[in-house]
């Protein structure tokens, strides 16, 4: 039977893992850490999965989560600048937010469920070219230090070799619900972003408060300070800063009710350098390691794209195995073309996004939406389909015409 073993346990390792046992394909995911160690970890993330990765979901049967409350279909804006600064945009079919300590804990109990193996190593890069040995396939999902090198950086698509944003994200409560729910986006030039998500944890609802910081801007302290040397003053920054910077959020905060759900579990800082890879690379021996997920395209988190496209992606990678059992270069390729536009366009659309500075037609498409509601609704919408959105804002051009086009001007 044919042997598939994929590096990494995260939301790529693991969907591409439940599609190939659809396919009743002998996998095996290796991965350092435990069901138990994610759960009891720290936050990693605060990932919003769009409807067509929910879409996936029910394809792999994990599409329904009984006991949460985690969507929603609405973005609110607020845009630092002008007379009128609030705007919202609605999803056609909900997205949902899930804490990744409970989501991928029970994607590896169903993988393991549905004759999958999960064997728990910390794997070395000569180790990972070892399991060429093994298997037919070795897909890797991993991108920590030396094995994302292995897959060389594609300059033409990477434009940064440094962080655009520095990254503060929070687990907190005492923030009240948008009704109907949805995500909040504040724009603050020069600061940065806001990302407020409506999501679902351990302890019910919360809301995920995501500082994406301009570098040597007035918001990065919020990830160069330590939660951890003064858990308080940290609070009081956080509050500071809603307060001067994103003053539709600081409005929704209980001051009194205001805390992280579980102190420095909850929160994460940090930042990450956007980059696209190499799908592919062949080794010494003659076999293909695949790149998946993260470790093949990185991009900041503003827009929501990373989990999302890892999932489009494993789902691509599926798809070509279930056509093609010849791990040649043939088959890169194949896997290669195939998500390439989607890819391509998302990673495009983000780094776009997080220019600095700005890139000119953002804060004009940001500006319009304020008045043009179909326009609004469009930009939201395409969070599921980066190949519209790119083509909505990939250049002044584009946005100008995109306003001809639902002004009918
Ligand atoms: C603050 C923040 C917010 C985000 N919000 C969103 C969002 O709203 N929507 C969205 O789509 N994306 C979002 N993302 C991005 C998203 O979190 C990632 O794109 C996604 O989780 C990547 O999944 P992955 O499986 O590729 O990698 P990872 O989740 O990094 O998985 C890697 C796996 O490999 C294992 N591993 C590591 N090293 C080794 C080793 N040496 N040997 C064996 N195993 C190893 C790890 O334990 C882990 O299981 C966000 C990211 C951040 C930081």
């Amino acid at each position: 039977m044919t042997s598939i073993g994929i590096v990494g346990a995260g939301v790529a390792g693991l969907h591409l893992g439940l599609h190939l046992r659809q396919q009743d394909l002998d996998v095996t995911i290796y991965t350092n850490r435990t069901a138990e160690q994610v759960a009891d970890g720290r936050i990693m993330n605060s990932v919003a999965h769009m409807s067509a990765t929910i879409d996936i979901e029910h394809e792999l049967g994990i599409g329904e989560w009984p006991g949460t409350d985690a969507e929603y279909s609405y973005h609110y804006h607020y845009n630092g600048w002008g007379d009128d600064r609030r705007f919202k945009g609605v999803f056609e079919k909900p997205a949902r937010i899930i804490d990744y300590r409970i989501y991928l804990p029970r994607l590896m109990a169903e993988f393991e469920a549905r004759g999958g193996r999960l064997e728990i190593r910390d794997l070395s890069v000569a180790e990972i070219e070892a399991l060429t040995e093994q298997h037919d396939l070795v897909v890797v999902s991993t991108g920590k230090g030396e094995i994302g090198a292995l897959f060389p950086r594609r300059e033409g698509k990477s434009p940064y070799t440094s962080p655009q944003r520095k990254l503060a994200v929070g687990f907190w409560k005492g923030v009240a619900e948008r009704d109907p729910r949805g995500v909040e986006i504040s724009v603050a030039p020069p600061a940065g972003e806001l990302l407020v998500l409506p999501m679902w944890s351990f302890s019910g609802k919360v809301n995920a408060l995501l500082f994406e910081s301009v570098p040597g801007g007035p918001q990065e302290v919020l990830t160069d300070r330590r939660y951890e040397e003064d858990p308080e003053a940290y609070r009081a920054l956080t509050l500071e800063m809603l307060k001067e910077f994103h003053p539709t959020v600081y409005e929704r905060i209980d001051e009194s009710a205001f805390e992280l759900q579980n102190g420095a579990k909850d929160i994460l800082q940090g930042a990450v350098t956007p980059v696209l890879r190499e799908d592919y690379v062949l080794l010494p021996n003659g076999r293909y390691l695949l790149a998946l997920g993260d470790v093949h395209m990185t991009v900041d988190p503003v827009q929501a794209q990373g989990a999302n496209s890892a999932t489009y992606s494993a789902k691509v990678v599926a798809d070509v195995i279930r056509e093609d059992h010849v791990f040649d270069e043939r088959f890169m390729r194949k896997v290669a073309r195939r998500r390439a536009e989607r890819l391509e366009a998302s990673t495009d659309w983000v780094n776009i996004i997080i220019q600095n500075p700005p890139a000119e037609q953002i804060p004009l498409l940001f500006t319009e939406m304020v008045h043009n509601q179909e326009l609004a609704n469009r930009f939201t919408e395409n969070f599921n389909y980066p190949i519209r959105q790119i083509d909505l804002l990939g250049s002044p051009e584009r946005v100008a015409a995109a306003i001809a086009a639902t002004t009918g001007e």
